[in-house]
């Protein structure tokens, strides 16, 4: 897996029906400096389109669509039991970069708490089994998500994406071998509390992220979100520290591939 020099979006859904001509954004997102991607899975079903889209930047091209696979606690309605030994499958022959995304969100109704716990867990167990880091998507559960992962002595780290909480739950976080992905969120005005946060984060903490398409920016909110604005949220982040744009490039790619157990 080689991952060139540049930014990375860690954390986008480009296999989403969204983006119909992936030809042409990779044409983009190689002019603006993107260095790779890294698309996660939010359901088993789509594995196989996961994949293919991935196989389609084979060749010259490779290396550049990275994914993870996991379902996700959205979709708990869809997955099934039987899915998990396929995920087992999965991790071991098509070998993605990390287990996700997969997490807790208990900003959703409260029935599905212990639903979701178990799920997260049988996927943090395969992690451990593939001996790979987690791509975490966590609200409401910072306590309960971290739980989770000292009981079952988890020591591959990973990304807590969209991460936006507080300066004392990042540090928890690093503690625990992950670092945080940030994104649109923090390109709002209002978004205080984060841009404290994200000033005060360890060069060594955070990757760059979009969500895309969901989750748009402050400059694009009624945009499709797409990794092109990978370069506007950097700069957000390089004021919000006092640091030029390209330590930030710098630093995130650098914690992206340590995160993601890559060499660089
Ligand atoms: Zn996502």
């Amino acid at each position: 897996m080689e991952i060139g020099m540049g930014w990375i979006d860690s954390h986008c859904h480009l296999d989403f029906a969204e983006f119909c001509q992936p030809a042409e954004l990779y044409a983009r997102l190689k002019e603006a400096g993107c260095g790779g991607v890294l698309v996660p899975a939010i359901s088993a079903q789509y594995f196989p389109r996961l994949l293919a889209f991935k196989e389609s930047f084979a060749g010259a091209n490779s290396g550049f669509v990275n994914i993870a696979l996991g379902m996700h606690p959205y979709f708990l309605s869809e997955h099934q039991e039987q899915q998990l030994p396929l995920l087992d499958e999965y991790l071991a022959s098509a070998r993605p970069l990390a287990v996700g995304e997969i997490g807790l969100d208990f900003a959703l109704e409260a029935h599905g708490f212990a639903s979701q716990l178990w799920w997260f867990e049988q996927q943090v167990r395969l992690a451990m089994k593939h001996q790979l880091p987690i791509v975490v998507h966590c609200r409401k559960a910072h306590d309960q998500l971290a739980c989770v992962l000292r009981r079952l002595k988890f020591r591959h780290g990973g990304i807590i994406h969209a991460f936006s909480g507080s300066s004392q739950q990042a540090h928890k976080y690093l503690q625990l071998g992950f670092v945080l992905g940030l994104g649109g969120a923090l390109t709002y005005d209002r978004a205080k509390a984060m841009h404290r946060m994200v000033a005060a984060l360890p060069a060594h903490g955070y990757v760059l992220e979009t969500d895309s398409p969901d989750m748009p920016p402050a400059f694009a909110r009624h945009e499709i979100n797409s990794p092109l604005n990978i370069p506007k949220i950097a700069e957000c982040i390089a004021q919000l520290r006092g640091e030029p744009r390209q330590r930030v490039y710098a630093d995130s790619t650098q914690n992206f591939m340590r995160a993601m157990q890559l060499s660089a």
